[in-house]
């Protein structure tokens, strides 16, 4: 059995261990010769290549521009160093009352529930972020849940990280419970990539937990592709959905990946087949070592406009730019 189709037979538990990767593996699994960081290089060592087998096995072999691949690869494009783009580019540090919260928008707080995700995205504005100085651990959790019990305005909370969805099951169950015991929470949002990646870990018993009655649970996944969907990712989809999760998506606008008003129809139309909403399209975070994904704000703005003309409103996705110290999402067209 090829390496690709092994992971039909593990546990979702299985294949995020599989997860990490070197350039050179990765090139001779794809039939690819590309430029990538040395192995030894910092910002590889600081933030590795990372890739669960389900994505992996969506990626085309032999084709070095594959927009799913481009989002993995650490080329070495990424040591340049290039004016505007910095570690911290929507100023995170400056909203981090607490070890593991950020609370920037009023309303919603944001819960750093864990520093893992299964696959490194090359454009990820956290890929410098102080995880080490941000995941409290559970004894240190008590400091951070009396935060949002002491603010009634908050009504909602984000688990985000890294990906929530890495955690075990009991481990969600605890935040679950924690954050089901301040009266003010009806609503436990969910940033997540993990139902693309490994679909396999969108188990019955998952479901349950996230169906808790006591909040409204909403997924918001990260799909940046069409080609990022395959039967297991829809039947991932639906058993969110059959259990009363609201599905929305958020994208970051990719040079050479989905900036063409094509690719972007088609993620709209993919999303919705799998029953997952577009909700944001992301102007990229400036993120030091992710220049080579920029796309021009003017760009972006000509993009919507030729969705908007092609498609019904409820599958345009909103330009937004995250700009630090301001208190909501900025949009742009
Ligand atoms: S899954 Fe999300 S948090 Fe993790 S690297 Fe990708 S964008 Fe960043």
């Amino acid at each position: 059995m090829s390496q690709l189709a092994l992971h039909q037979q593990l546990s979702w538990q299985e294949i995020l261990a599989a997860t990490p990767m070197d350039s050179r593996q990765l090139c001779h699994l794809l039939a690819l010769e590309m430029d990538s960081l040395p192995a030894e290089h910092p910002l590889l060592k600081q933030f590795p290549l990372r890739v669960p087998a389900p994505f992996l096995k969506r990626i085309e072999k032999g084709n070095p521009a594959d927009p799913l691949l481009l989002q993995i690869f650490p080329g070495s494009q990424e040591a340049l160093a290039v004016p505007g783009f910095s570690s911290d580019p929507v100023g995170e540090s400056d909203a981090n009352p607490k070890p593991g919260i950020l609370h920037k928008y009023k309303g919603r707080a944001l819960l750093l529930a864990t520093s893992s995700c299964a696959i490194h995205c090359r454009y990820c504005f956290r890929r410098h972020f102080p995880y080490q100085d941000n995941i409290p651990g559970k004894q240190h959790w008590r400091e951070s849940l009396e935060y949002l019990e002491h603010d009634s305005t908050i009504s909602e909370v984000i688990l985000s990280g890294g990906d929530p969805l890495t955690l075990p099951d009991k481990y969600l169950a605890w935040f679950m419970t924690e954050l089901g015991n301040i009266s003010h929470i009806r609503r436990i949002r969910i940033h997540t990539r993990l139902p693309i990646m490994i679909p396999q870990r969108i188990t019955p018993e998952l479901c349950k937990l996230l169906a808790n009655p006591r909040f409204q649970t909403i997924l918001v996944i990260h799909s940046n592709h069409a080609q990022e969907f395959d039967d297991e990712v829809d039947a991932a989809c639906q058993a969110l959905k059959r259990a009363g999760i609201t599905l929305l998506n958020q994208s970051v606008l990719l040079k050479h990946i989905n900036d063409s008003a094509q690719a972007l129809a088609a993620l709209s139309e993919r999303l919705f087949k799998a029953g997952v909403l577009p909700y944001y399209l992301h102007l990229l975070d400036r993120v030091s070592g992710a220049a080579h994904f920029d796309v021009p704000q003017e760009t972006g703005k000509a993009l919507i406009s030729a969705l908007q003309a092609q498609l019904p409103g409820y599958l345009v996705p909103k330009l937004v730019r995250e700009n630090p110290g301001h208190n909501a999402k900025t949009p742009v067209a």
